[in-house]
């Protein structure tokens, strides 16, 4: 369907995410269009990376294969490899299995980080943005060396600040595996929104609670009513949503408040669950995460 709005041509594509099962809407434009083509990347078919809030409210991410008509040809959910665990045991000496590669175009804007994780770890190779001919800014390791950021240059540039959470970001990954690819996303988009200060603990808890948010336990310890903070807090009310929550299970998993929260990113919520640790309302179980501040 093409519409007129504004002197712009707009395209409007539907497609079903087979992953939570919930209709995607995008909107191409003029501009979209001349940014595919020319030249056509793979199969005449260019590569678009659709993010959305996917199942458990974590960024999802489906690559979709576009013709010239802007309509979308084909499209696959894009995940980290399963038994990503097992993965971590290897045989001195043996080959060693080549990583399967992941491509995501962008994560926000277009060129706003054109990096090449190679994560060990998570067993695949995570390529966002595009990665020009020229040699990297800069390669940054984790402490053991499994986790890797190659980065290139970009419209965000690599300055102090910017390593600096880069440098946070591979040694975290390196100790917290993610059990999903959004996760990594979600931590590179609090990244870019956050990167004009350096990472404070606050930031690092926050990103590692993302990271490892499948193994995070959260209890209610506290019997005082936290009712004031919707008006302190822009996320106020989600705060006390999660006591509310709370006051019908002793313990919760992290991954249970965005199934009954639906709509709130995990971000979100885990900023609302670190300011009630903090006023001291709950206890928060993360095994490994404290261990690394
Ligand atoms: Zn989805």
């Amino acid at each position: 369907m093409i519409n007129h709005l504004e002197g712009k041509h707009l395209k409007l594509v539907h497609y079903l995410c087979n992953e939570c099962k919930k209709q995607q809407n995008i909107t191409f434009t003029d501009k979209d269009k001349s940014d595919f083509y020319p030249p056509p990347p793979f199969n005449g078919l260019a590569l678009f990376s659709h993010l959305h809030t996917c199942k458990g409210g974590v960024t999802g991410v489906n690559n979709l294969y576009i013709d010239h008509n802007l309509d979308v040809r084909s499209y696959n959910f894009v995940k980290l490899p399963e038994f990503q665990r097992k993965r971590k045991m290897m045989i001195p000496g043996a080959p060693k299995p080549k990583n399967p590669e992941v491509n995501i175009t962008h994560i926000r804007a277009k060129n706003d980080l054109n990096i090449i994780m190679i994560n060990e770890v998570a067993g695949a190779n995570i390529t966002i943005g595009t990665i020009p001919e020229t040699d990297p800014v800069k390669i940054l390791s984790s402490d053991m060396e499994m986790v890797q950021i190659k980065y290139f240059e970009s419209n965000t540039k690599l300055d102090n600040l910017m390593e600096k959470w880069m440098q946070m970001l591979v040694n975290s990954i390196e100790v917290l595996l993610p059990s999903n690819i959004g996760l990594i996303l979600e931590s590179l988009i609090y990244i870019l929104e956050e990167k004009r200060m350096f990472p404070s603990d606050f930031d690092a808890k926050l990103i590692r609670t993302i990271l490892a948010s499948h193994d995070v336990y959260i209890s209610n310890v506290s019997e005082d009513s936290v009712d004031h903070l919707k008006n302190i807090y822009e996320d106020g009310e989600y705060m006390v949503g999660i006591i509310a929550l709370l006051k019908e299970n002793s313990t919760m998993r992290l991954h249970d408040f965005t199934n009954q929260m639906r709509g709130v990113s995990i971000k979100k919520i885990i900023y609302a669950i670190l300011m009630l640790e903090n006023h001291g309302a709950i206890h928060v179980d993360r095994p490994g995460i404290l261990s690394m501040m």
